[in-house]
């Protein structure tokens, strides 16, 4: 029987923003932490050839010896690639730098957007039993990102609070239409969740301002602030949430994860 919590198998997620910088590994290493605290279950999957997610969970480069290259290029079985992290119930699949190859590697293959969707797809996914896979974007709008946005249901873009942050965006909702277009007609946006906020400074409210009435409801309302305890946790091989529990950057990834679980309706099963 199908687990009503669960009525499609895990939400797929990708964490996208082609600027470097932004947040994008940092929220999503603390979103799955967050949802993990929640008795939900996540797989991140690292697809950037720079690692950051996976050292951030701790996983070594000595220890990837299975990667989302092999995942994407060598139709590696998902259930061979997946690490477990120090916190129960949430799995990474690392990637290395041999990811950034996947361009080249991939340029005469008919099916290079549709790789790492198929994979996600595997028979019996739904026995991993997945709340949430959360895909951590590369900074750049090439073929990784497009086989986020394919294999994805939403995009979640984290938008830094700063000048000239809301420009970005239509580059990346021009792709987000092009992948309707052509390969995934059901992606969403998740939302967008303004990150490194500054409270006392009057650019971060005059972009938070700017994106709420441009952007209405896609706006979490949660903002992440900018807070040293969370830039401090990667060099300890942990989210912030493990790291320090009780600081700002803690708390507020942890209001974020409320709103998506409320948006989705998924609780723990
Ligand atoms: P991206 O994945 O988009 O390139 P990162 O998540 O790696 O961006 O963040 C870039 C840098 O900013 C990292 O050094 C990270 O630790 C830091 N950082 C991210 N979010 C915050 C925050 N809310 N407060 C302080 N530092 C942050
Ligand atoms: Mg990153």
């Amino acid at each position: 029987m199908s687990d009503p919590s669960r009525p499609d198998g895990p939400k797929i997620i990708a964490v996208a923003n082609q600027k470097g910088g932004v947040g994008k590994t940092t929220t999503a290493i603390n979103l799955a932490a967050a949802l993990v605290e929640n008795g939900l279950k996540v797989l991140v999957v690292d697809l950037d050839p720079q690692g950051n997610a996976s050292t951030g969970f701790g996983i070594e480069r000595e220890d990837r010896d299975y990667t989302t290259y092999d995942l994407l290029l060598d139709d590696a079985p998902l259930n061979e690639v997946i690490h477990p992290t120090t916190i129960s119930g949430l799995g990474i699949v690392p990637a290395t730098v041999d990811l950034s190859s996947a361009d080249i590697e991939l340029i005469s293959n008919e099916k290079r957007s549709f790789l790492l969707h198929d994979a996600l797809r595997q028979v019996a996914m739904d026995s991993y039993g997945w709340d949430f896979i959360l895909i951590d974007c590369p900074p750049s709008l090439n073929i990784l990102t497009v086989n986020a946005m394919v294999a994805a249901h939403s995009v979640l873009v984290p938008l830094q609070s700063e000048f000239f942050a809301l420009e970005g965006l239509s580059q990346l909702m021009l792709t987000l239409r092009e992948v309707r277009q052509s390969a995934n007609p059901e992606l969403r946006i998740e939302g967008i969740v303004l990150t490194m906020y500054d409270q006392r400074n009057n650019l971060s409210q005059q972009v938070e301002q700017d994106a709420r009435d441009n952007l209405g409801d896609l706006v979490f309302d949660t903002v992440i602030p900018r807070n040293v305890r969370i830039s401090e946790a990667p060099s300890f091989a942990m989210p912030v949430l493990a790291y320090d529990p009780r600081s700002k950057g803690a708390e507020a990834y942890r209001a974020l994860a409320q709103e998506l679980v409320m948006k989705n309706n998924r609780v723990a099963a």
